[in-house]
Protein backbone atom coordinates (compact mmCIF):
# COMPACT_ATOMS: atom_id res chain seq x y z
CA UNK A 1 0.00 0.00 0.00
CA UNK A 2 1.00 3.34 -0.98
CA UNK A 3 2.09 5.88 2.12
CA UNK A 4 0.33 8.84 1.75
CA UNK A 5 1.33 12.02 1.59
CA UNK A 6 0.17 13.29 4.57
CA UNK A 7 1.97 10.16 6.68
CA UNK A 8 5.13 10.91 4.89
CA UNK A 9 4.79 14.80 5.34
CA UNK A 10 4.37 13.76 9.39
CA UNK A 11 7.22 11.49 9.55
CA UNK A 12 10.02 13.65 7.06
CA UNK A 13 9.23 17.15 7.88
CA UNK A 14 9.85 19.26 10.53
CA UNK A 15 7.09 19.74 12.73
CA UNK A 16 6.74 23.29 14.81
CA UNK A 17 4.02 22.17 16.56
CA UNK A 18 1.68 19.36 17.11
CA UNK A 19 -1.57 20.86 15.41
CA UNK A 20 -0.78 21.65 11.95
CA UNK A 21 -3.99 22.57 9.57
CA UNK A 22 -1.96 19.79 6.84
CA UNK A 23 -4.39 21.76 4.32
CA UNK A 24 -2.88 19.38 0.99
CA UNK A 25 -2.23 21.73 -1.58
CA UNK A 26 -2.68 21.62 -4.81
CA UNK A 27 -2.75 25.28 -6.77
CA UNK A 28 -2.90 28.33 -5.12
CA UNK A 29 -3.94 31.50 -7.39
CA UNK A 30 -4.76 34.85 -7.12
CA UNK A 31 -6.79 34.70 -3.34
CA UNK A 32 -7.32 31.40 -3.78
CA UNK A 33 -5.74 28.10 -2.28
CA UNK A 34 -7.21 24.97 -3.82
CA UNK A 35 -7.09 21.48 -1.56
CA UNK A 36 -6.29 17.95 -3.36
CA UNK A 37 -10.11 17.62 -3.36
CA UNK A 38 -10.15 20.71 -5.63
CA UNK A 39 -11.95 22.47 -1.88
CA UNK A 40 -11.64 26.33 -2.87
CA UNK A 41 -10.16 28.50 0.29
CA UNK A 42 -10.08 31.72 0.26
CA UNK A 43 -6.59 33.03 1.90
CA UNK A 44 -7.23 35.51 4.41
CA UNK A 45 -3.76 35.57 5.53
CA UNK A 46 -1.32 35.62 2.40
CA UNK A 47 1.16 33.02 3.99
CA UNK A 48 1.03 35.80 6.84
CA UNK A 49 2.01 38.82 4.94
CA UNK A 50 3.54 37.23 2.28
CA UNK A 51 1.19 37.21 -1.18
CA UNK A 52 1.03 40.84 -0.96
CA UNK A 53 -0.04 40.55 -4.73
CA UNK A 54 -1.90 37.30 -4.64
CA UNK A 55 -0.47 33.90 -5.26
CA UNK A 56 1.26 33.46 -8.67
CA UNK A 57 1.07 36.84 -9.96
CA UNK A 58 1.58 36.29 -13.84
CA UNK A 59 4.02 38.79 -14.04
CA UNK A 60 6.03 37.75 -10.83
CA UNK A 61 5.79 34.17 -12.35
CA UNK A 62 7.11 34.92 -16.46
CA UNK A 63 9.97 36.95 -14.05
CA UNK A 64 10.85 33.95 -12.65
CA UNK A 65 10.52 32.44 -15.23
CA UNK A 66 12.37 34.28 -17.38
CA UNK A 67 15.20 34.67 -14.98
CA UNK A 68 15.43 31.12 -14.31
CA UNK A 69 16.49 30.47 -17.59
CA UNK A 70 19.16 33.45 -18.05
CA UNK A 71 21.21 32.98 -14.91
CA UNK A 72 20.27 31.52 -11.28
CA UNK A 73 23.12 31.75 -8.62
CA UNK A 74 26.77 32.85 -10.01
CA UNK A 75 28.45 33.94 -6.97
CA UNK A 76 27.83 34.91 -3.51
CA UNK A 77 26.24 37.99 -2.47
CA UNK A 78 28.06 41.28 -3.38
CA UNK A 79 31.28 40.20 -5.70
CA UNK A 80 29.24 40.09 -9.32
CA UNK A 81 26.98 42.57 -10.96
CA UNK A 82 23.96 41.19 -11.53
CA UNK A 83 20.85 43.13 -12.71
CA UNK A 84 17.82 42.15 -11.36
CA UNK A 85 19.64 42.89 -7.93
CA UNK A 86 20.65 46.18 -9.19
CA UNK A 87 17.73 47.49 -10.99
CA UNK A 88 15.28 46.18 -7.71
CA UNK A 89 17.88 48.39 -5.41
CA UNK A 90 17.66 51.55 -7.09
CA UNK A 91 13.61 50.75 -7.66
CA UNK A 92 13.37 50.19 -4.06
CA UNK A 93 15.64 53.42 -3.00
CA UNK A 94 13.62 55.51 -5.22
CA UNK A 95 10.40 55.09 -3.04
CA UNK A 96 12.19 55.08 0.14
CA UNK A 97 13.22 58.95 1.87
CA UNK A 98 17.02 59.65 0.39
CA UNK A 99 18.90 58.44 3.12
CA UNK A 100 17.75 55.02 2.73
CA UNK A 101 19.97 54.85 -0.55
CA UNK A 102 22.00 51.34 0.51
CA UNK A 103 20.23 47.69 0.51
CA UNK A 104 22.08 44.81 1.94
CA UNK A 105 20.07 41.81 0.37
CA UNK A 106 19.51 38.65 2.66
CA UNK A 107 16.97 35.85 2.60
CA UNK A 108 14.95 36.41 5.50
CA UNK A 109 13.41 38.50 8.29
CA UNK A 110 15.45 37.72 10.92
CA UNK A 111 18.49 37.98 8.57
CA UNK A 112 17.23 40.91 8.24
CA UNK A 113 17.08 42.20 12.02
CA UNK A 114 20.46 40.62 12.37
CA UNK A 115 22.30 42.54 9.36
CA UNK A 116 20.61 45.77 11.07
CA UNK A 117 21.68 45.21 14.42
CA UNK A 118 24.77 44.11 14.02
CA UNK A 119 25.29 47.35 11.83
CA UNK A 120 23.81 49.48 14.82
CA UNK A 121 26.62 48.03 17.01
CA UNK A 122 29.18 48.54 14.56
CA UNK A 123 28.15 51.94 13.82
CA UNK A 124 27.82 53.46 17.28
CA UNK A 125 30.43 51.34 19.00
CA UNK A 126 27.74 50.43 21.49
CA UNK A 127 26.05 46.93 22.13
CA UNK A 128 22.63 47.32 24.09
CA UNK A 129 19.78 47.03 21.77
CA UNK A 130 16.20 48.12 23.04
CA UNK A 131 12.95 45.78 21.96
CA UNK A 132 9.39 45.76 22.92
CA UNK A 133 7.39 43.61 24.56
CA UNK A 134 5.31 41.38 22.43
CA UNK A 135 8.04 42.01 19.49
CA UNK A 136 9.13 39.35 17.49
CA UNK A 137 11.93 39.96 14.87
CA UNK A 138 12.59 36.35 13.86
CA UNK A 139 13.41 32.86 15.30
CA UNK A 140 17.46 32.63 15.38
CA UNK A 141 19.41 33.50 18.43
CA UNK A 142 20.11 36.87 17.69
CA UNK A 143 16.50 37.71 17.01
CA UNK A 144 15.03 35.38 19.67
CA UNK A 145 17.41 37.73 22.00
CA UNK A 146 14.89 40.39 20.83
CA UNK A 147 11.56 38.72 21.02
CA UNK A 148 9.34 40.54 24.08
CA UNK A 149 7.65 37.11 25.22
CA UNK A 150 10.07 35.20 28.09
CA UNK A 151 8.07 32.28 27.10
CA UNK A 152 9.68 31.58 23.88
CA UNK A 153 13.18 32.23 25.30
CA UNK A 154 13.46 30.65 28.26
CA UNK A 155 14.27 26.93 26.89
CA UNK A 156 17.43 28.70 24.36
CA UNK A 157 19.13 30.72 27.01
CA UNK A 158 21.47 32.19 27.10
CA UNK A 159 20.77 34.65 24.35
CA UNK A 160 22.66 37.65 23.12
CA UNK A 161 23.30 39.94 26.39
CA UNK A 162 22.69 43.46 26.98
CA UNK A 163 19.01 44.00 25.73
CA UNK A 164 16.51 45.66 26.98
CA UNK A 165 12.39 45.11 26.72
CA UNK A 166 10.37 48.25 27.05
CA UNK A 167 6.61 48.92 26.88
CA UNK A 168 5.11 49.12 22.64
CA UNK A 169 3.67 52.58 22.87
CA UNK A 170 4.17 53.31 26.21
CA UNK A 171 6.10 57.03 26.94
CA UNK A 172 7.19 56.28 30.70
CA UNK A 173 9.55 53.99 29.05
CA UNK A 174 11.25 56.13 26.32
CA UNK A 175 14.07 57.37 29.13
CA UNK A 176 15.21 53.57 29.19
CA UNK A 177 16.78 54.76 25.76
CA UNK A 178 19.96 56.29 26.59
CA UNK A 179 23.81 57.17 24.69
CA UNK A 180 23.79 53.52 25.93
CA UNK A 181 22.10 52.40 23.37
CA UNK A 182 23.15 51.46 20.17
CA UNK A 183 19.16 50.61 18.70
CA UNK A 184 15.74 50.63 19.37
CA UNK A 185 14.28 47.64 17.44
CA UNK A 186 10.32 48.77 16.44
CA UNK A 187 8.11 47.24 14.87
CA UNK A 188 6.19 50.33 13.01
CA UNK A 189 3.01 47.95 13.26
CA UNK A 190 3.34 45.06 15.98
CA UNK A 191 2.42 42.22 14.13
CA UNK A 192 1.69 39.79 16.85
CA UNK A 193 -0.32 41.08 19.57
CA UNK A 194 -2.68 41.46 17.11
CA UNK A 195 -1.84 44.20 14.30
CA UNK A 196 -1.41 47.15 17.05
CA UNK A 197 -0.78 50.64 16.01
CA UNK A 198 1.04 52.69 17.58
CA UNK A 199 -0.20 56.73 18.33
CA UNK A 200 1.71 59.24 15.81
CA UNK A 201 3.08 61.20 19.18
CA UNK A 202 4.68 58.19 20.56
CA UNK A 203 6.63 57.29 17.24
CA UNK A 204 7.66 60.97 16.71
CA UNK A 205 8.81 61.19 20.46
CA UNK A 206 10.53 57.20 19.70
CA UNK A 207 12.29 59.12 16.89
CA UNK A 208 13.28 62.23 18.93
CA UNK A 209 14.74 60.59 22.02
CA UNK A 210 16.52 57.98 19.33
CA UNK A 211 17.65 61.28 17.88
CA UNK A 212 18.92 63.02 21.36
CA UNK A 213 20.99 59.81 22.22
CA UNK A 214 22.52 58.84 19.14
CA UNK A 215 20.84 55.84 19.35
CA UNK A 216 19.78 54.33 15.69
CA UNK A 217 16.35 53.18 14.97
CA UNK A 218 15.80 50.10 13.29
CA UNK A 219 11.97 49.92 12.07
CA UNK A 220 10.97 46.48 11.55
CA UNK A 221 8.55 46.10 8.20
CA UNK A 222 8.59 42.54 7.19
CA UNK A 223 5.25 41.80 7.93
CA UNK A 224 3.65 45.80 7.85
CA UNK A 225 5.76 46.64 4.31
CA UNK A 226 5.03 46.68 0.82
CA UNK A 227 1.37 48.13 0.96
CA UNK A 228 -0.39 46.40 3.72
CA UNK A 229 -1.45 49.54 5.88
CA UNK A 230 -2.44 51.47 2.80
CA UNK A 231 1.09 53.00 2.29
CA UNK A 232 3.80 51.28 0.38
CA UNK A 233 5.62 51.38 4.03
CA UNK A 234 4.33 51.83 7.24
CA UNK A 235 6.49 54.50 9.12
CA UNK A 236 5.08 56.74 6.17
CA UNK A 237 1.92 57.26 8.34
CA UNK A 238 3.94 58.81 10.80
CA UNK A 239 5.33 61.29 8.97
CA UNK A 240 9.44 60.30 10.43
CA UNK A 241 11.80 57.93 9.07
CA UNK A 242 14.25 54.68 10.14
CA UNK A 243 17.42 54.91 10.36
CA UNK A 244 17.29 51.31 9.49
CA UNK A 245 14.26 49.95 7.80
CA UNK A 246 14.07 45.85 7.58
CA UNK A 247 11.98 44.60 4.91
CA UNK A 248 11.17 40.35 3.86
CA UNK A 249 7.73 38.90 3.45
CA UNK A 250 5.41 41.01 0.87
CA UNK A 251 9.10 41.74 -0.76
CA UNK A 252 9.56 38.76 -3.04
CA UNK A 253 6.12 38.07 -4.35
CA UNK A 254 6.20 34.66 -3.08
CA UNK A 255 10.40 34.20 -3.44
CA UNK A 256 12.44 33.99 -0.53
CA UNK A 257 14.26 37.54 0.21
CA UNK A 258 14.70 40.44 2.67
CA UNK A 259 16.83 43.43 3.66
CA UNK A 260 18.06 46.06 5.66
CA UNK A 261 18.41 49.12 4.32
CA UNK A 262 20.51 52.48 5.31
CA UNK A 263 22.50 55.14 4.28
CA UNK A 264 25.59 54.40 2.32
CA UNK A 265 27.65 56.07 4.70
CA UNK A 266 26.15 53.79 7.61
CA UNK A 267 26.20 50.62 5.26
CA UNK A 268 30.03 51.01 4.48
CA UNK A 269 31.03 50.06 7.73
CA UNK A 270 30.70 46.85 6.64
CA UNK A 271 33.44 46.74 4.67
CA UNK A 272 36.10 47.48 6.83
CA UNK A 273 37.27 46.69 10.37
CA UNK A 274 36.59 43.27 9.85
CA UNK A 275 36.27 43.24 6.06
CA UNK A 276 33.16 41.16 5.08
CA UNK A 277 31.41 42.61 8.41
CA UNK A 278 28.48 40.71 6.79
CA UNK A 279 27.90 37.86 4.31
CA UNK A 280 25.39 35.92 2.87
CA UNK A 281 25.42 33.12 -0.12
CA UNK A 282 21.98 33.77 -1.40
CA UNK A 283 21.36 36.92 -0.13
CA UNK A 284 19.99 39.29 -3.36
CA UNK A 285 19.74 35.63 -5.29
CA UNK A 286 18.79 37.07 -8.87
CA UNK A 287 15.65 34.45 -9.13
CA UNK A 288 14.26 36.09 -5.68
CA UNK A 289 15.44 39.63 -7.03
CA UNK A 290 13.59 39.44 -10.20
CA UNK A 291 10.72 37.87 -8.64
CA UNK A 292 10.66 41.17 -6.10
CA UNK A 293 10.95 43.86 -8.90
CA UNK A 294 7.92 42.15 -10.74
CA UNK A 295 6.14 41.96 -7.62
CA UNK A 296 7.03 45.64 -6.85
CA UNK A 297 5.48 47.03 -10.19
CA UNK A 298 2.57 45.03 -9.55
CA UNK A 299 2.20 47.05 -6.36
CA UNK A 300 2.80 50.28 -8.05
CA UNK A 301 1.20 49.54 -11.65
CA UNK A 302 -2.32 48.38 -10.62
CA UNK A 303 -2.36 50.84 -7.55
CA UNK A 304 -3.06 47.95 -5.43
CA UNK A 305 -1.88 49.81 -1.96
CA UNK A 306 -4.45 52.75 -3.23
CA UNK A 307 -7.35 50.74 -2.60
CA UNK A 308 -6.33 49.22 0.53
CA UNK A 309 -8.08 51.48 3.23
CA UNK A 310 -11.30 51.76 1.63
CA UNK A 311 -10.79 47.58 1.92
CA UNK A 312 -9.82 47.97 5.52
CA UNK A 313 -13.66 50.17 6.10
CA UNK A 314 -15.44 47.29 4.27
CA UNK A 315 -14.11 44.68 6.64
CA UNK A 316 -14.81 46.58 9.56
CA UNK A 317 -18.36 47.40 8.70
CA UNK A 318 -18.94 43.72 7.91
CA UNK A 319 -17.71 42.27 10.71
CA UNK A 320 -20.40 43.11 13.12
CA UNK A 321 -21.47 40.35 15.63
CA UNK A 322 -22.51 39.47 18.77
CA UNK A 323 -19.01 37.22 19.32
CA UNK A 324 -16.63 40.01 17.72
CA UNK A 325 -15.97 42.49 20.48
CA UNK A 326 -13.27 44.88 18.02
CA UNK A 327 -11.25 44.86 14.75
CA UNK A 328 -7.98 46.09 14.85
CA UNK A 329 -5.37 47.20 12.91
CA UNK A 330 -4.52 49.43 9.79
CA UNK A 331 -5.20 48.87 6.54
CA UNK A 332 -5.40 45.14 5.67
CA UNK A 333 -3.21 44.42 8.62
CA UNK A 334 -6.47 43.16 10.40
CA UNK A 335 -7.07 41.08 14.04
CA UNK A 336 -10.90 40.29 14.98
CA UNK A 337 -10.83 40.39 19.01
CA UNK A 338 -13.22 37.44 19.26
CA UNK A 339 -14.97 36.74 23.13
CA UNK A 340 -12.95 35.08 25.46
CA UNK A 341 -15.48 32.39 26.27
CA UNK A 342 -14.27 31.58 22.55
CA UNK A 343 -11.10 29.54 21.64
CA UNK A 344 -9.67 30.62 18.88
CA UNK A 345 -8.41 27.55 17.30
CA UNK A 346 -11.92 26.27 17.51
CA UNK A 347 -12.86 29.49 15.14
CA UNK A 348 -10.01 28.95 13.15
CA UNK A 349 -10.71 25.28 12.32
CA UNK A 350 -14.43 26.29 11.81
CA UNK A 351 -13.33 29.01 9.11
CA UNK A 352 -11.25 26.16 7.57
CA UNK A 353 -14.33 24.01 7.40
CA UNK A 354 -16.14 27.25 5.36
CA UNK A 355 -13.91 27.96 2.91
CA UNK A 356 -11.57 30.77 4.98
CA UNK A 357 -8.04 30.44 5.46
CA UNK A 358 -7.15 32.59 8.68
CA UNK A 359 -5.00 32.17 12.18
CA UNK A 360 -4.18 33.13 15.11
CA UNK A 361 -1.58 35.39 16.70
CA UNK A 362 1.20 34.78 18.81
CA UNK A 363 0.49 36.84 21.55
CA UNK A 364 -3.52 37.63 21.32
CA UNK A 365 -4.87 34.36 21.57
CA UNK A 366 -8.21 36.31 21.44
CA UNK A 367 -7.97 37.24 18.06
CA UNK A 368 -8.26 36.22 14.49
CA UNK A 369 -6.03 37.59 12.11
CA UNK A 370 -7.09 39.08 8.59
CA UNK A 371 -4.33 39.93 6.43
CA UNK A 372 -5.65 39.17 2.72
CA UNK A 373 -3.44 39.67 -0.45
CA UNK A 374 -4.05 43.18 -1.31
CA UNK A 375 -5.88 42.28 -4.67
CA UNK A 376 -9.15 40.45 -2.81
CA UNK A 377 -11.91 42.55 -4.83
CA UNK A 378 -15.42 44.20 -3.06
CA UNK A 379 -17.19 40.08 -3.37
CA UNK A 380 -14.36 38.39 -1.91
CA UNK A 381 -14.34 40.47 0.75
CA UNK A 382 -18.33 40.07 1.13
CA UNK A 383 -17.48 36.30 0.93
CA UNK A 384 -14.72 36.14 3.50
CA UNK A 385 -16.94 37.87 5.78
CA UNK A 386 -19.93 36.16 5.16
CA UNK A 387 -18.01 32.83 6.31
CA UNK A 388 -16.50 34.23 9.20
CA UNK A 389 -19.89 35.18 10.81
CA UNK A 390 -21.25 31.93 9.88
CA UNK A 391 -18.14 30.82 11.43
CA UNK A 392 -19.21 32.58 14.56
CA UNK A 393 -22.88 31.80 15.03
CA UNK A 394 -21.51 28.52 15.96
CA UNK A 395 -20.26 29.27 18.83
CA UNK A 396 -23.84 31.17 20.28
N1 LIG B 1 9.77 40.54 11.89
C1 LIG B 1 8.43 40.48 11.86
C2 LIG B 1 7.65 41.71 12.27
C3 LIG B 1 7.78 39.32 11.48
O1 LIG B 1 6.44 39.27 11.46
C4 LIG B 1 8.56 38.21 11.11
C5 LIG B 1 7.91 36.90 10.68
N2 LIG B 1 6.69 36.62 11.22
C6 LIG B 1 9.95 38.31 11.15
C7 LIG B 1 10.52 39.49 11.54
C8 LIG B 1 10.82 37.13 10.79
O2 LIG B 1 10.77 36.88 9.44
P1 LIG B 1 11.25 35.44 8.87
O3 LIG B 1 10.24 34.44 9.31
O4 LIG B 1 11.29 35.66 7.38
O5 LIG B 1 12.60 35.19 9.44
Amino acid sequence: MQTSLRNLFLQHVAQTSDIPPMLEIKKAEGVYITDIHDKKYLDLISGIAVSNTGHCHPKVVKAIQEQAETYMHVMVYGEFVQSPQVLFAEKLVSLLPKHLNSVYFVNSGNEANDGAVKLAKRVTGRSEVIYFENAYHGSGQGSLSLMGSEYFKQAYRPLVPGNKMIRYNHFDDLNKITCRTAAVIFETIQGESGATVPDQAYVKALRKKCEETGTLLIMDEIQCGFGRTGKLFAFEHFCISPDILTIAKGMGGGLPIGAFIASRELMSKLMQDPFLGHITTFGGNAVCCAAALANLNVLLDEKLIDSVSEKAELFKSLLKHPNIIKVNGIGLMMSIKIKASIHILDLVNKCYENGIITDWFLFADDCLRIAPPLIINIEQIEEACHKILYALDSFN
